[in-house]
């Protein structure tokens, strides 16, 4: 018994300090960018060199993005937050990735007061990995419906579908396996990342294929309504998982 405290004691000292290092990671990576930009203003010659490391550089700070949501304690500052607002943000973030794949968005929205109880940071990278992915898949243009809706049973429902090649039967099982990736450039931590932030916001994950192409991601998240949250589970079968 006491061998299990000190082992949680010492992982959540680790986590505590992975979460540290990640922050301090940020603001040098972030000043190795702006430098970046600045040469490519004066060496245009160098142009395509710089762009390369511009690129790698914002993988490395997607991956430090990651581990600081997946190191950091669940009992961060949990605030009334709009799901509508965090997914105007993320839309505007993806609008020039979303134009360049000729990708229309369509966001549809029941109601837009719709509240959760949550850590707007985390929500934010929640919908922005997952349309991301979304995004990846539709590498020849399509469309990504997503709708936000009331459950009737105390939930948001965020559904988003996309015109992808949906994930093979083979895949499903792994998603959310920490560094699982079919991607050559991917990182393998999108999914397991919002697997945690769901956990931590008492809500599930769900993704199924949907026919004859796509895929369709579901997000619920539990209503704050007069201050009060009511939660409940779910769960998945056959061609579909919940991670
Ligand atoms: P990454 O995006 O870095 O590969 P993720 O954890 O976000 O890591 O996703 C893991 C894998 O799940 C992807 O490599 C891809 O194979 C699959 N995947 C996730 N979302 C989709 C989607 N919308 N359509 C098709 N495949 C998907
Ligand atoms: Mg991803």
């Amino acid at each position: 018994m006491e061998w299990f405290l000190r082992r949680a004691d010492k992982i959540s000292a680790i986590a505590e300090m992975a979460a540290g290092i990640a922050h301090e990671i940020r603001n040098p990576l972030a000043a190795i960018r702006w430098s970046l930009e600045a040469m490519a203003l004066r060496f245009p010659e160098a142009k395509k060199e710089l762009c390369a490391m511009t690129d790698e550089l914002a993988r490395v700070d997607s991956i430090v993005g990651e581990l600081l949501v997946l190191a950091k304690p669940a009992d961060v500052q949990f605030e009334a937050v709009r799901v509508v607002d965090v997914l105007e943000v993320v839309c505007l973030l993806l609008q020039s990735q979303a134009r360049k794949q000729k990708v229309k968005i369509q966001v549809v929205i029941q109601d837009h007061d719709l509240t959760v109880l949550g850590q707007p940071s985390h929500l934010k990278q929640l919908f922005l990995n997952l349309m991301k992915n979304a995004l990846e898949a539709m590498r020849t243009g399509g469309e990504l419906e997503i709708d936000i809706r009331n459950s009737n049973d105390d939930y948001v429902i965020v559904s988003m579908v996309d015109d992808g090649p949906g994930i093979p039967p083979e895949v499903l099982p792994r998603l959310g396996e920490p560094f699982f990736t079919t991607k050559p450039n991917g990182t393998g931590l999108g999914l397991m990342t919002c697997h945690k932030i769901v956990r931590d916001h008492g809500g599930s994950l769900h993704i199924a294929n949907r026919k004859p192409h796509g895929t369709h991601v579901e997000v619920r998240l539990p209503i704050l309504k007069d201050g009060m949250l009511k939660r409940s589970g779910k769960c998945a079968s056959g061609n579909e998982v919940s991670i």
